[in-house]
């Protein structure tokens, strides 16, 4: 049996250390079917955390992510984003309108500003208290957030998460932005964490997943997963991908396999501002 990780948010929601992307989901119709059992198959194995925005495909990744919960809907944990051009007072409540539409549900668990725009964040943040106030939303958080912008964030704000670009490629939040959020009990939700697949063929994951007779992908998984606090969501468009990447929870690099992905993947030196994809 896994031993499946959680991670507690500051709402008080217990939520799986790994859950599942669906970015690019229902792009394609000839893989539409497959990305939906992918993603049942997920929950089944304790994948229950569903990450998505409007922003995806128009809506449709939405509507996908919809199709595949419906009749399990208290089994996950369901994650959307509102674009940053939607972000006024008006806007936020519509926009968690229109997903909750295409995702066939009622409530939204954690409800994120995807980006940083125009909209001032205050403005945002009531918006976002509001709908946890009615009950449509049971949280609040953003995504993509670097520390500048934590600390314009009104006062006694305080986010379920911060989802942000962190993989073994891209380890800049590590030098300030995940210690921050650390102070602020903020928990990181990583986004990319196998870099869309162009990790994957980096020879020090394979010496390293060679030793565990482990695959790449779950080197590069486990090694985000390593922080008790950190969230990863990857997308798998394929049962044997999620099958592959639920087995990463219980692989535990070792203090050599770590200090080996160092040197290929050396942690930052100084300050390198966020990277967004
Ligand atoms: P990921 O790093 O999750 O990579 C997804 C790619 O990796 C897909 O091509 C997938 O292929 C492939 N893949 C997944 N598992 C495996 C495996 N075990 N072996 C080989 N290949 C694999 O990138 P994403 O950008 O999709 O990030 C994950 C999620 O994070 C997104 O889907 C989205 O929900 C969220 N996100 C949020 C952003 C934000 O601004 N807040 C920005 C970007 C992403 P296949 O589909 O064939 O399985």
């Amino acid at each position: 049996m896994t031993t499946s990780r959680t991670v507690t948010l500051p709402s008080g929601a217990v939520v799986p250390a790994l859950g599942q992307g669906s970015w690019h989901m229902g792009d394609d119709p000839d893989r539409r079917a497959e990305e939906i059992d992918a993603l049942r198959h997920g929950i089944d194995l304790g994948l229950t955390l569903i990450d998505t925005a409007e922003m995806y495909g128009g809506g449709r990744a939405e509507e996908l992510v919809g199709e595949a919960v419906r009749g399990r809907r208290d089994d996950v944990f369901l994650v959307s984003k509102v674009l940053p051009s939607h972000a006024d007072a008006r806007g936020t409540v519509d926009s968690c309108h229109a997903s909750l539409r295409r995702l066939g549900t009622d409530r939204l668990d954690l409800y994120l500003l995807h980006w940083r725009g125009p909209v001032p964040l205050e403005e945002t943040v009531e918006a976002l208290e509001g709908l946890v106030a009615r009950g449509t939303i049971g949280a609040w958080g953003v995504s993509n957030l670097d520390v500048d912008d934590l600390a314009d964030l009104p006062a006694a704000a305080h986010p379920d998460t911060d989802q942000i670009l962190y993989n073994l490629t891209r380890r800049g939040p590590e030098y300030d932005l995940i210690p921050r959020c650390r102070e602020l009990a903020v928990p990181v939700m990583a986004y990319s964490p196998v870099e869309q697949g162009r990790l994957l063929g980096h020879p020090a994951l394979a010496e390293v997943a060679e030793t565990h007779g482990a695959t790449p992908a779950q080197v590069a998984l486990a090694w985000v997963l390593r922080h008790e606090d950190v969230i990863a969501i990857p997308k798998a468009g394929s049962r044997a991908h999620v099958e592959e990447n639920a087995a990463a929870r219980s692989l535990r690099l070792s203090a050599d396999d770590l200090a080996a992905l160092d040197r290929a993947f050396p942690p930052p030196e100084r300050k390198v501002p966020l990277e967004v994809l």
